[in-house]
């Protein structure tokens, strides 16, 4: 039979039910928020911010009475029951850290989490401060976690019945090259609309291996993390393979720079839709479909761009991110810093009232700090890297300021360097990084990923308290 031209089919559950498809009780809860998603992406910016708010009140109620560390700070930005006009005193209530969190052990669980949010399940993410932090997420938390991503998938008009790649895994003996693992479907999506296959290799196989891999699979669709991405690209130029299929690349976990666009569009001729997520707090922005910037996804969270006061930063200032997941009653996270950067947008041209923030900027443990205390951004440069590029057959790349006065460069090349090769190097870095620091090279094989498969290019080993 000639399939349909339909690139969405609903995914029908009950038997001998074909059309119009009713899928089963998952399915049906996706179905039901990402209808109304549909509409509340058009919504104006006051109408989001309104039922944002009562949304907000609710999880805020429900902190009061059953969350014992918020009492003191809720007391104390006099923001108290009923929550109706939430105002100034929203933006009294501290910020909560990484180190809040482990102070706070279980009295910043639920004592009661209402019965029909299902049972919590929890996930400890690594961060790279060396922090673990515990997060309990409900089952209706995990709900959102899939509506956004199938969002995500509309929004940038995929096709569902596609093959998806998937470059992420980092567990040891999981997905393993040569043969990777192949599953039916791309995962939670299809309880709500059929999908292809999806097929998955571990992401510390090495660039040419995936390049290898990548190219027998042939999909529609890819996904890894922007730095996997840019050896990959790389890889596959220098190989000679296409991917004629791809039609885009999600990343998501790291900053992604502007110049790993550029690179995949001269290997693949695809472009990139990255978006902004956590693991403790869902998703916090998406790629537009329309443009590179990013769109708040207002339904899930409240996302705020704040000064050093914990105020809101105005249109094209920068500051830092604070999410506050609306959803998540197992566990609630009330203004948690989440570490990043961001640059708030004007109202996007595409008509969506969700808030655009222009970009996503590095971790504050991703800054270089200066002799005198100052500390800066480093990697903003995309033509910067692009030189660096060019002076040598660089693979890979990483950055470690191991004192104030020292930087290491760790390298992936593709031959030994010649002397003049270094020399370039190092005065890239001089002029680069504005100072004239002690520069060490270093060559690697691979770089190291962390446990979460991911690769930060520039890591500050010096102590915080140094200021
Ligand atoms: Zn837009």
């Amino acid at each position: 039979m000639k399939s349909t031209s339909e690139p969405r089919v609903p995914h029908a559950a009950f038997q001998g039910n074909v059309w119009p498809a009713v899928p089963g009780e998952k399915g049906q809860m996706l179905l039901a928020i990402l209808y109304q998603l549909e509409q509340t992406q058009w919504w104006s910016a006051d109408d989001l911010r309104l039922h944002q708010h009562r949304q907000l009140a609710a999880l805020l109620n429900h902190t009061w009475e059953t969350v014992p560390f918020y009492r003191d700070r809720l007391e104390a930005a006099v923001l108290t029951p009923p929550f109706a006009d939430l105002g100034d005193a929203w933006l009294r209530l501290p910020p909560l850290s990484r180190a809040d969190i482990q102070a706070a052990g279980n009295d910043i669980h639920t004592l009661k989490l209402p019965a029909d949010h299902g049972s919590i399940s929890d996930i400890h993410t690594s961060g790279s401060t060396g922090k673990p932090v515990r997060a309990l997420r409900s089952q209706l938390t995990l709900r959102f976690w899939s509506a956004f991503t199938l969002r995500e998938h509309l929004w940038h008009r995929r096709d569902l019945r596609g093959k998806l790649a998937v470059i992420r895994n980092s567990t040891a003996g999981q997905d393993m090259y040569p043969d990777g693992s192949r599953y039916q479907y791309w995962g939670s999506s299809r309880r709500a609309f059929d999908t292809g296959p999806c097929v998955s290799l571990n992401i510390n196989a090495s660039a040419a291996e995936q390049a290898e891999w990548v190219g027998r699979e042939n999909p529609d669709y890819l996904l890894t993390h922007p730095t996997n991405l840019m050896r990959l690209a790389r890889q596959c130029i220098e190989d000679g393979i296409e991917l004629p299929k791809l039609k885009d690349i999600q990343t998501l976990s790291e900053i992604l720079r502007p110049d790993v666009r550029d690179i995949c569009r001269d290997a693949w001729g695809a472009p990139i839709k990255d978006n902004y997520s956590g693991r403790e707090v869902g998703y916090i922005a998406l790629q537009c479909p329309d443009h590179e910037h990013y769109h708040a996804q207002s339904e899930g969270s409240l996302v705020e761009v704040v000064d050093d006061d914990n105020r809101p930063c105005g249109v094209g200032e920068t500051g830092r991110v604070l999410v506050t997941p609306l959803h998540n009653f197992a566990m609630p996270f009330l203004r948690y810093e989440v570490g990043d950067f961001a640059e708030v947008g004007p109202p996007c041209a595409c008509g969506r009232g969700l808030p655009v923030l222009n970009r996503i900027i590095g971790r504050e443990q991703n800054m270089l700090t200066l002799p005198g205390g100052e500390k800066r951004w480093t990697l903003l440069s995309e033509g910067g890297i692009r030189n660096l590029f060019k002076l040598a057959p660089i693979r890979e790349y990483q950055f470690v300021q191991k004192s104030l006065e020292t930087l290491e460069v760790r390298l992936v090349v593709g031959r030994a360097l010649e002397g003049a090769e270094e020399q370039g190097i190092r005065e890239w870095m001089l002029a680069k990084f504005e100072h004239p620091f002690e520069i060490d090279i270093k060559y690697m094989d691979e770089l190291p990923r962390g446990r979460t498969g991911k690769l930060q290019d520039f890591i500050s080993e010096v102590d915080e308290r140094i200021r």
